[in-house]
């Protein structure tokens, strides 16, 4: 297996001023890529910024002979995100790859939650994802080349208590990503999801102090590293922490089908095991391949062919 490098292409990296981001950012330079360190510098929660947690992450690249930009652009407004792409563009030519990694927190439970919590977490997400996305899809059409990477989460995707906005943005980044994989996989762009579990601030006081010591940053990138590469996969969301790699597939039940006159709760309380079985599920990479099963079945029923 030949080393995974990154010589000659060009990648920004959100929110790495801190965090996975950072370690993202500094593992790309280091396997040659020049680099757009972005972020936006606030807390947590989104409050506050500051140039300098971006401008020091690029001092470390620069440090080491590799070559970087910071750019203090919030993921959430279009137009600081399009200047930061002009400014990679026009610096180094092109924009090979995107890491959407910016993320804010903002937990209480549904009942509790004003709803600016939820949209302030939609937006940095969901919103900044499609914004940073948008404005390197054209580049990256025109020049037949891009990996791209959403990042969500166990607790987006499975749930998790308290974590309705977070859950919402996380699970629609994975919507986003299979979309985009359909549209941009004929121009050669590659999109794939990360989901991470590391110790930064973001989790910090969550993790027991043992199991936090194996959940290093370092250990997600890799897994990072291999998804934006030229032989990468596409469509695949990858779970990676504290040095464990899985997948996280949805798969649909073959399901049953019910004949016209049969069409009724009853009938689909009375079948529910059956629809809810998991034996001989299947994954399928469109929505159309579910309309066409469901057709088929009936179909069959009918004898048409
Ligand atoms: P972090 O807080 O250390 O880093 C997030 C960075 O994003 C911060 O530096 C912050 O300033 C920046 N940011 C926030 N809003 C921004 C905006 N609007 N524009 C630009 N930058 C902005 O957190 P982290 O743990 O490194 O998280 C990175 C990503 O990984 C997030 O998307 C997070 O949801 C996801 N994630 C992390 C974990 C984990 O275990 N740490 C688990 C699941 C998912």
């Amino acid at each position: 297996m030949s080393e995974i490098r990154f010589d000659g292409r060009v990648a920004i990296v959100t929110g790495a001023g801190a965090g996975l981001g950072r370690s993202h950012a500094l593992a790309l330079a280091r396997c040659g890529a020049k680099v757009v360190v972005n972020d936006l510098g606030g807390s947590v929660s989104g409050e506050g910024g500051s140039i300098s947690a971006a401008e020091a992450v690029v001092r470390e690249i620069t440090g080491a002979g590799g070559e970087a930009m910071a750019h203090g652009a919030n993921v959430t407004r279009p137009g600081e995100v399009q200047d930061m792409v002009e400014g990679a563009l026009k610096r180094w030519g092109k924009v090979d790859i995107l890491v959407n990694n910016a993320g804010i927190l903002r937990d209480k439970s549904f009942a509790k939650m004003e709803l600016e919590d939820f949209r302030a977490v939609v937006d940095v997400h969901l919103m900044g994802s499609v914004n940073c996305t948008k404005a390197v899809w054209e580049p990256m059409r025109e020049a037949g080349y891009g990996r791209v990477v959403m990042t969500s989460s166990s607790s987006g995707i499975y749930g998790n208590f308290g974590q309705s906005n977070y859950g919402a943005a996380k699970m629609g980044l994975v919507g986003l990503m299979n979309v985009l994989h359909l549209e941009g996989q004929k121009y050669g762009i590659k999109v794939n999801t990360l989901s991470p579990t590391a110790l930064t601030r973001m989790t910090e006081g969550l993790i027991p102090e043992e199991a936090a010591r194996l959940m290093t940053v370092e250990a997600v990138t890799a897994g990072l590293l291999y998804l934006v590469s030229e032989d990468g996969p596409a469509r695949t969301i990858l779970c990676a922490g504290a040095g464990g790699y899985a997948a996280t597939k949805i798969y649909e039940t073959p399901g049953i089908y019910l004949p016209p006159e049969d069409q009724t709760p009853e009938n689909v309380a009375k079948n529910f095991a059956r629809i809810v079985s998991a034996e001989g599920q299947q994954e399928f990479e469109q929505g159309g391949q579910q309309t066409f099963k469901f057709v088929e079945y009936a179909a069959r029923h009918f004898g048409v062919k």
